[in-house]
């Protein structure tokens, strides 16, 4: 068995437009290994929508920069295909049968997509064989099957979680691939996270290698917006609204005692967007801690330090904690209380309950301060809400771009915008690096000028972090100390 880098770096293709002076890294396509494969007049030609859109369909040529800010000349750098309507479609439409499949944690949004890919297959391309594969990547061979209509999905979009259910683990690419093949289902649509796309990435080689004309199509899910390439994941918009709930709760709670402190843990495991967007969102947040962001708790410029401070001008203050933030610190503190499990890695340890417990003996010993602190987890209330407007509006484009694509023979790709653009992106560049938070750039230090929190940086630390977030690098994905809660 060859390593998944090198088999998801097969499916590779990259076209050098040296005129033009850009890269497309382009996606795969059936007639790659199904050469004579028929085409025909795309249906929506006879949609109303087709006649008042000045040009409907999209270039088969346009693409998308990754980087549109230029300094001279045109956007040169990476491209990727436009997403859309084209022209020609490699599949008839009574010859569809499509199937959705939902896996890892729960987002707001999933039901919308879900929604989103059976409509716009039925009302615009006329398709009527919808499949939802129940409880993830195993349903494809242990479990039951839906049949998913536009009736069937209407009111989805209003309920949280996914109406297929979900699951973890459970992947068996040659079962799935046997079950695609015995049920004769020819586009397949997987929403999830970084794992789910790597899933479908082998499921995708496996189709091209037994020369199935099956198109595989993956969805991007992450509440974290952690998801390279792409803008922006659906849910998150969500979940920073949401979190405000929790924040407001907090502040509440901190300005109606004396001395009173907040602490809210939001999710982000490895990116500390929804702390950072839901922070400048709030403005009743004092301090804001991420995983890109290291900080310390004692001495000069630490977070003691800075708790003190603002209770002794405001009285209250409220903190926001990231999932991830802090693990080398936890890691350090349970090492010195021997706490380290067997093996010296996954230490089920909560940083919003280990992060009070740390201020609480801080301002007790000694008798410093009498502190009020109360601790609010939100997680699985924020995870299980339905999509908010704009959520529900973007999830339709990413679905509607998703299905675009499978009717126009690309295939082995994921969705999403970039810079505001719907484009067909390889599997590889959206499960090899991931999104963070840059502490060099300026969202982060709109942040810390909105919050007036110390940065805890020394000037040393800060050129060491802009050498490692410098353009050319991308953050390795690395798993960090597990810190609680399953997701
Ligand atoms: P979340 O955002 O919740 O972490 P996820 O998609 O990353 O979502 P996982 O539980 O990691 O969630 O993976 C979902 C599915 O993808 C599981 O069924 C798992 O077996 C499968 N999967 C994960 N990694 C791989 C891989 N490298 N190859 C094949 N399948 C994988
Ligand atoms: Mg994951």
């Amino acid at each position: 068995d060859r390593p998944m880098a090198l088999d998801l770096k097969l499916n590779q293709r990259k076209i050098v437009h040296g005129d033009a002076g850009y890269v497309l890294e382009d996606v795969p396509h059936l007639t790659d290994y199904i050469p004579d494969a028929p085409n025909y007049p795309n249906p929506l030609q006879d949609n109303p929508a087709y006649s008042v859109v000045k040009q409907y369909f999209v270039n088969t040529d346009d693409t998308v920069a990754q980087k549109i800010v230029v300094h001279k000349g045109s956007p040169r750098g990476t491209h990727f295909r436009r997403a859309g309507p084209r022209q020609k479609v490699y599949f008839e439409s009574d010859e569809v049968h499509a199937c959705i499949v939902t896996c890892g944690g729960l987002c707001p949004g999933l039901n919308t997509v879900i929604r989103e890919i059976v409509c716009g297959l039925a009302h615009m391309y006329g398709v009527t064989k919808i499949l939802g594969i129940e409880g993830g990547y195993r349903g494809f061979y242990a479990r039951n099957t839906i049949s998913l209509t536009p009736k069937s999905v209407n009111d989805i979009h209003k309920r949280g979680g996914t109406i297929l259910s979900t699951s973890r683990g459970g992947h068996d690419t040659s079962k799935i691939v046997d079950s695609i093949q015995d049920r004769g289902i020819n586009q397949v649509y997987i929403i999830g996270g970084d794992g789910t796309q790597k899933g479908a990435s082998v499921i995708f080689e496996e189709i091209q290698r037994r020369g199935l004309k099956v198109a595989v199509v993956g969805i991007p899910k992450t509440i974290d917006n952690d998801i390279a390439v792409i803008d922006k994941s659906f849910g998150f918009d969500t979940a920073v609204e949401e979190a405000q709930r929790a924040i407001n709760a907090a502040h509440v709670e901190a300005g109606s005692v004396e001395n009173g402190i907040g602490v809210v843990k939001l999710m982000g495991r490895y990116s500390g967007f929804i702390a950072m967007y839901a922070t400048l969102a709030s403005r009743d947040v004092d301090c804001c801690l991420i995983p890109e962001s290291p900080f310390y708790l004692e001495g000069k410029g630490g977070l003691f330090e800075f708790i003190e401070k603002r209770l002794k001008e405001n009285g209250h203050m409220v903190l926001v904690v990231a999932e991830g933030a802090g693990q080398e610190l936890i890691a350090e503190s349970m090492r010195s209380m021997n706490h380290e499990d067997a093996s010296g890695n996954k230490l089920l340890l909560d940083v919003g309950l280990w992060l009070s417990q740390k201020i609480k003996d801080h301002f007790s010993c000694k008798g410093k301060m009498t502190i009020n602190l109360k601790y609010i987890d939100p997680t699985y209330m924020i995870r299980a809400v339905p999509a908010n407007a704009s959520d529900n509006v973007y999830s339709t484009l990413l679905a509607h771009s998703a299905l675009h694509g499978a009717m126009a023979g690309y295939t082995g790709f994921t969705v999403g915008p970039v810079n505001g653009r719907h484009a067909y992106i390889p599997f590889y560049r959206v499960t090899e690096a991931r999104n963070n938070v840059v502490i060099t750039d300026r969202m982060w230090a709109r942040l810390l000028s909105s919050t007036n929190q110390p940065s805890f940086l020394t000037l040393k630390d800060i050129e060491s972090v802009r050498n490692v977030y410098s353009p050319k690098y991308l953050p390795p994905i690395k798993e960090p100390i597990y810190n609680g809660l399953p997701n």
